[in-house]
């Protein structure tokens, strides 16, 4: 007997997802997969993981990447070329559209899922040799107004607090984030700090989330509106005593007038209660709440920043914190959670548009600054333009040339249908990718680079509190794949900028970045990392995760920023900015009466390139929905479980609808996850509005005017198979990710006869089927080599789908052989999954209540395991213990604690 192979080492690395950043560790098993856990040696986590991190070793398979260059041919198909001809092609397109058409008719388009090294090398290429600041990344759609407020604020781009701040704040506010789902690591942190030392928690949302299971206090603001909550909060701060007047006055400007002017917003608790739509008993308790509590965080997310007023609302709420001196000590601060897994390296490297490298801007010294460091031969001297304003030029054929990394701008970017349409007009169009097919490959791509993807790259990351972390790789580079940071430089040096782009690894890129980081900087500049420039390569490999400011080892207190003042201004003093009135920029009519808020799910991350590829996250919401408030469905004849059309001017989706009290009147909620490759008719961003902030140019994603209706179908079913499939049209249909292929979910008006032709054409090849066939159903598997390869299952609307009467056939071949005996076919499964880890469903959860066998998490956790792992599903379990405990006959629980 052969003796096993040895596994590759673990290896120490980084999640790709949202930005809290844990640490994970990868144990490769030697056959392309890895096991991941969580690494408790890491500051961010220190173990933990979320249901989507502790499913990361589901998504490493190859079906679905791009392992070639890939050019398109002129019958519109791609065939696969090599990286000499592909690299060719790109330099010699950018410089000949530069040559005919000028500077502003090239683009980047970038994403927080680059690597730092990524993502200074393609600024530097964009920004200091090819002459162009259209350089802007995805992160523009998630903390962009966050970047602006803390500019206007502080005078750089600067995160003041730590996590630890989180574990000793006595209050932390949540404004416009489902940190439960968004960032659940991060929240099971607050809410241990509830639990141990009872830190109160208040949640500021027009939608009652999982993350209000554990509020104290749950604040339904009216979309738009947070500005007038934090108007409110600063005048009655005010006039109770509760300013420190000595912080304001050494360090900060602006106070009176940010006064004033909260004063004609807000000038009392009624009036904040009255523009909030909130109870101005909820009003008063927050108030007072935050006007006693000494140590006091607020968080805020995308519910913030997605905002045509998203700046505005990060100035309200910081100016709070400054107004009070609650900035920069331990358990205070306003503190932005990032969406990304590294926007916040974006960040540092000048990712956006209007910034340049190293946390510098375009004044005239900054440009010279870092011209003179790169030995720039062609340095942008002003910002480019910010992303819906890039695609409006790309729209108008101003714009010729585009390279998008690591994104799919076609299904996220505001309006996306234009977007889709605009990406046909360029005349270059290229896109380096980890995968063959997604939206915006499918728009018409010329050139597929194909990108290392997580697992496989090698660099850093910095996460929501400033730290730095290293992303190892743990398998092999598959096909001919190579890191970004390689391709960006190969082109460069195609283009003739060798000398300038002779890195040989990504350690190399980091010590540049870091000593331009230091390049002049005597502390007028935040960002400061001039401490690594000299890293060794063996350094850099091994290198613990670090945060900035250096040196790295001090104490937290000096980790933090602004306790002292010390801004980043010209005189060193924090700004009071006087928000404008908050108003909502598109008005809701007759034809669009709703207001559209969109955001993610638990168990998904963006478009679900990669998430998607998990049998076991599709099963938390493995559907389309809409969020849909009791009275607006009355209103609109909808039922819960049925389908409707959401719809704006500019674009549809057909969706489940949910109806639930946790959504306000008169606003409904879509989930951004799905695309062309994973629904029919489902991407959120094309209906959201293109409005954007004047100061941050991220978009109003949180405000679209829509309609509702009902849309009906007489048949539902699924179907099944190995492969992806084309369904026929006219179908409703998302696919789920099973264990062994794909299950689309359809809905139809197609009768049982077409689906018995759709058999025959899509499974039948090298099949035999068993089916039935009727009037009203149909049913088939198809079986190869004694195996089913394959099912459909079709009825009519609102009856109970079975399998059950092709379970009991023994099929047999023409000669009487049996070709296979259907026994393990089972209906399909339509319960929702609430852990995902063990793939307890919502009935078996709320079961173990009913009963009476479970009535704290802990014991749910013991009856059934949920909640037990990553701990993801502990606010879907508290709620539905409360809920359960709401029903009539269940009243003597009801005073129990739930944790
Ligand atoms: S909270 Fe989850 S998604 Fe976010 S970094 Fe941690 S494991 Fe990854």
């Amino acid at each position: 007997m052969n003796a096993p192979l040895p596994h590759p080492p673990a290896v120490r690395t980084t999640c790709p997802y949202c930005g809290v950043g844990c640490g994970l560790i990868a144990q490769p098993d030697g056959r392309g997969g890895a096991a991941i856990a969580g690494d408790p040696t890491h500051p961010a986590n220190e173990g933990r993981t979320c249901s989507k991190g502790s499913a990361l070793g589901e998504t490493l398979a190859l079906d679905t990447r791009l392992l070639h260059p890939m050019l398109r041919q002129a019958d519109g198909t791609l065939a696969r070329t090599d990286w000499n001809d592909a690299l060719d092609r790109v330099a010699g397109g950018f410089k000949d559209i530069i040559d005919r058409h000028g500077l502003g008719a090239v683009a980047f388009y970038l994403s927080g899922q680059l690597l730092t090294e990524d993502y200074y090398v393609a600024n530097k290429l964009m920004k200091g040799f090819l002459g162009s600041a259209n350089v802007d990344t995805n992160s523009r759609l998630c903390m962009a107004s966050s970047v602006a407020g803390h500019r206007r604020a502080f005078g750089a781009d600067t995160v003041p607090g730590t996590y630890t701040d989180l574990d000793e704040a006595d209050l932390i506010v949540l404004v416009g984030s489902n940190a439960a789902w968004c960032h659940p690591v991060l929240f099971q942190r607050m809410v241990r700090n509830k639990t141990e030392r009872g830190a109160k928690i208040v949640v500021i949302d027009p939608r009652r989330t999982a993350t209000g299971a554990d509020a104290d206090l749950f604040l339904p603001v009216a979309p738009g509106m947070d500005t007038a909550l934090f108007s409110g909060l600063l005048v009655h701060l005010t006039e109770n005593g509760a300013l420190d007047r000595s912080y304001i006055g050494s360090h900060t400007s602006g106070f009176d007038e940010a006064l004033a002017r909260a004063k004609a917003i807000a000038p009392d608790i009624d009036a904040a209660a009255r523009a909030t739509g909130i109870d101005a008993t909820q009003v008063r308790a927050f108030f007072e709440l935050f006007r006693t509590t000494d140590r006091v965080v607020t968080c805020y997310s995308q519910g913030v920043n997605q905002s045509a007023q998203g700046t505005d609302k990060v100035n309200a709420i910081i100016n709070c914190h400054l107004a009070t001196g609650r900035i920069g000590k331990p358990g205070c601060g306003p503190f932005s959670l990032t969406g990304q897994p590294n926007a916040m390296g974006g960040r540092e490297v000048g990712g956006l548009a209007n910034m340049l490298a190293a946390h510098m801007g375009f004044s005239p010294d900054e440009v010279d600054r870092v011209r003179r460091f790169w030995n720039a031969p062609r340095m942008a001297e002003r910002e480019g333009l910010k992303a819906v304003q890039m695609f409006e030029a790309i729209a108008r054929g101003e714009i010729k040339a585009l390279w998008v990394m690591a994104t799919n701008p076609a299904v996220s970017l505001p309006r996306a249908a234009a977007v889709r349409e605009a990406l046909g007009k360029l005349e270059l169009f290229v896109v380096s990718e980890n995968v063959l097919s997604n939206d915006t490959v499918n728009a018409g791509a010329h050139v597929l680079l194909p990108a290392a993807a997580w697992g496989e790259k090698d660099g850093t990351v910095t996460n929501s509190e400033r730290r730095i972390s290293r992303q190892r790789a743990f398998l092999p580079l598959p096909g001919e794949s190579k890191p970004d940071w390689q391709i960006v430089s190969e082109v460069a040096v195609k283009l003739g900028y060798a000398d300038a782009f002779a890195y040989s690894s990504a350690a190399d890129v980091f010590r540049e970045h870091a000593a331009l980081s230091g390049f002049e900087n005597a502390g007028t500049r935040d960002f400061d990392i001039g401490g690594l420039a000299s890293i060794s390569d063996a350094d850099y490999d091994t290198l613990s995760p670090v945060q900035w400011p250096l040196p790295a080892g001090t104490a937290p207190a000096e980790r933090r920023f602004f306790a002292d003042g010390g801004f980043f201004t010209a005189d060193r003093k924090g700004r009071f900015i006087a928000p404008e009135p908050p108003a909502l920029r598109e008005a809701t009519s007759s034809e669009f009466p709703l207001r559209l808020n969109t955001g993610r799910i638990r168990d998904q991350w963006h478009t679900m390139t990669r998430t998607g590829m998990s049998p076991r996250l599709a099963t938390h919401l493995p559907e389309p929905f809409v969020e849909v408030h009791p009275d607006d469905a009355r209103r609109a004849a909808l039922a819960d479980g049925s389908f409707a059309r959401v719809a704006t001017a500019h674009g549809a989706c057909i969706v489940k609808v949910v109806v639930t009290e946790d959504q306000q009147p008169g606003s409904l909620f879509l989930p951004i996850h799905w695309s062309g490759d994973t629904a029919s008719c489902a991407r959120a961003d094309d209906l959201v509005a293109s409005c954007t902030d004047p100061y941050s140019g991220q978009p109003e994603a949180k405000a679209t005017p829509v309609s509702i209706a009902p849309v009906t179908f007489a048949m539902r079913g699924f179907v099944r198979t190995h492969r992806p499939i084309a369904l026929p049209n006219a179908t409703w249909w998302t696919r789920v990710t099973t264990a062994d292929g794909h299950e689309y979910r359809i809905a139809t008006d197609h009768g049982p006869m077409m689906w018995h032709d759709f058999a025959y054409g899509m499974l039948s090849d090298d099949a035999k089927l068993a089916e039935h066939l009727d009037q009203r159903t149909y049913r088939a598997a198809a079986i190869v080599d004694g195996e089913v390869d394959g099912m459909i299952c079709v009825g009519p609307t609102g009856e109970p789908l079975s399998m059950h009467d092709l379970a009991a056939l023994d099929i047999h071949d023409d000669g009487g052989g049996s070709l296979a005996q259907i026994s393990a076919i089972s209906v399909v499964e339509t319960e929702p999954v609430v852990c995902a880890c063990f793939s307890v469903g919502e009935a078996c959860v709320r079961d173990a209540v009913a009963s009476g066998t479970a009535t704290t998490v802990a014991e749910i956790g013991q009856a059934t395991r949920a909640g037990t792992n990553c701990g993801s599903c502990l606010p879907e379990l508290k709620r539905m213990i409360s809920q359960e405990r709401a029903k009539p006959g269940a009243k003597q629980r009801a005073k129990e604690p739930v944790s």
